[in-house]
């Protein structure tokens, strides 16, 4: 449901806000956890508005969110600790006050904003340059799960080892995932170690134990569960959007030799725990209401959804997804970043209502700050692949980059970005923000 916060006339007086290119207008008001840099300072939860940082408890204290004990005040209250766990606990009504709140806030005309004109320490305490902060992880994840929810993605990857029998027979009825690794996730522009394990050569007696050859990157939509369920009891699909805090972007860096040994019977292990890059700014479902586009048309002859997984309205999210590869040599030649891909959100087979309904319904409890993920945000057409594996079909067809370098899979020095937005007519462009990471030796 749109509402005033939506209105694409919105200006605000953080004057970078207006700027057409920004991921971050007074539109978007994503939640995220991040310091000072350069200090010890202690992480606080703060929205992206343009190139600055609102810090929230610094505007609560400061009088602007409202009286106590309403809704947004209770919200921004939550906001105390050092991750939003207890701001997804609350629940959609509060999160939903508290970005009203901080859009007026944030607006042009505001009483806040005359305030800070007269203020400049004040002004300085509510409002930190990005470029100025270090991003943190957003939440404490207790779970993260890993979907497998593009049937492209799955029948690109299934042609590659089984080129007569591509797709499961499961995959039409059942969102595939598996456990993913909470321990390992990290935010955007941390290092990424490549990882060592084993690995087999198909025509090799033995394996042998190394760093891995076939790293990877996938390109993946994350999400967040606020309010949680009790065990026991399962997420009705008409109520599972509300259990949404919001969404990231996320790399699951894969290694996709040890995952070839490793994988069968039990699915990925080592192969994926090493590692995982969050983009920092959680953009709320409510954020990413004017982009919200029917489900992925199933192709005639496809089984309907079971009745838990049926889920009306439009479940599907308009939001274009692309990959950006930079490797040592273009950076030392200061040249720029080359993309690899684009595609869109709105191709995954199945919905993040979906996917979160079925994690529940055998009564699994999802607590706050649970991350699932998408899986690999591939679509039908050869530049919509969201992974290397695809892309180069397992080393087969090397990418040519413009400095003459080819790639296979990723070697020493690569920075990978994923990048993602919202556009349409008569909305406000919003982003995701970068999700990047460089593979180091
Ligand atoms: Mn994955």
């Amino acid at each position: 449901m749109l509402n005033e916060t939506h209105d694409p006339a919105l200006r605000s007086w953080v004057v970078g806000a207006q700027a057409p290119d920004t991921d971050f207008p007074i539109q978007n008001l994503p939640f995220g956890v991040a310091r000072r840099r350069g200090d010890d300072a202690e992480p606080r939860v703060g929205v992206p508005i343009g190139d600055q940082m609102l810090d929230v408890v610094a505007a609560l204290d400061a009088g602007f969110v409202g009286d106590r004990d309403t809704d947004a005040a209770v919200a921004a209250e939550a906001c105390r600790g050092r991750t939003l766990n207890d701001l997804m606990a609350l629940g959609a009504r509060h999160w939903s006050a508290l970005r009203l709140a901080l859009s007026r806030l944030l607006r042009e005309g505001s009483a806040a904003a005359a305030a800070l004109d007269a203020d400049p320490v004040l002004r300085r305490r509510l409002l930190v340059p990005l470029a100025e902060v270090e991003p943190m992880l957003p939440a404490s994840v207790g779970d993260y799960t890993d979907f497998y929810a593009s049937v492209h993605h799955a029948t690109n990857v299934g042609a590659l080892f089984r080129p007569d029998n591509p797709l499961l027979p499961n995959y039409k009825w059942i969102p595939i995932g598996y456990h993913g690794r909470a321990s390992s996730l990290v935010p955007s522009g941390t290092p990424v170690q490549r990882p060592s394990g084993q690995t087999k050569k198909p025509d090799a007696a033995a394996p042998s134990v190394g760093p891995s050859r076939l790293l990877d990157y996938e390109l993946e939509m994350g999400f967040f569960v606020g309010t949680g369920n009790a065990q026991g009891t399962a997420i009705p699909i008409a109520e599972a959007e509300s259990h949404i805090f919001g969404l990231c972007l996320v790399n699951d860096w894969s290694a996709r030799d040890l995952q070839a040994w490793e994988y069968q019977p039990l699915g990925p292990f080592l192969a994926k725990s090493f590692l995982t890059t969050l983009s920092p700014w959680v953009v709320t479902l409510e954020a990413l209401a004017p982009f919200r586009v029917p489900a992925y048309e199933r192709p005639a002859g496809d089984p309907a959804p079971l009745p838990y997984l049926e889920q009306a309205g439009d479940g599907g999210i308009a939001a274009t997804l692309e990959v950006w590869l930079r490797t040592a040599r273009m950076r030392a030649a200061d040249a720029p970043a080359v993309r690899l891909s684009r595609g869109s959100f709105a191709d995954m087979y199945w919905t993040i209502g979906q996917m979160l309904a079925h994690h529940a319904s055998n009564g699994c409890n999802m607590r706050p700050g649970d991350l699932l993920a998408s899986g690999t945000v591939s679509g039908a057409s050869p530049e919509a692949r969201g992974c290397l594996l695809e892309i180069t079909r397992r080393g087969a067809d090397p990418i040519q980059l413009p400095d003459g370098e080819s790639r296979t899979f990723l070697e020493d020095g690569d920075e990978v970005t994923l990048r993602g937005w919202c556009e349409r007519a008569g909305a406000r462009r919003i982003g995701f923000g970068d999700c990047a990471g460089t593979v180091v030796g």
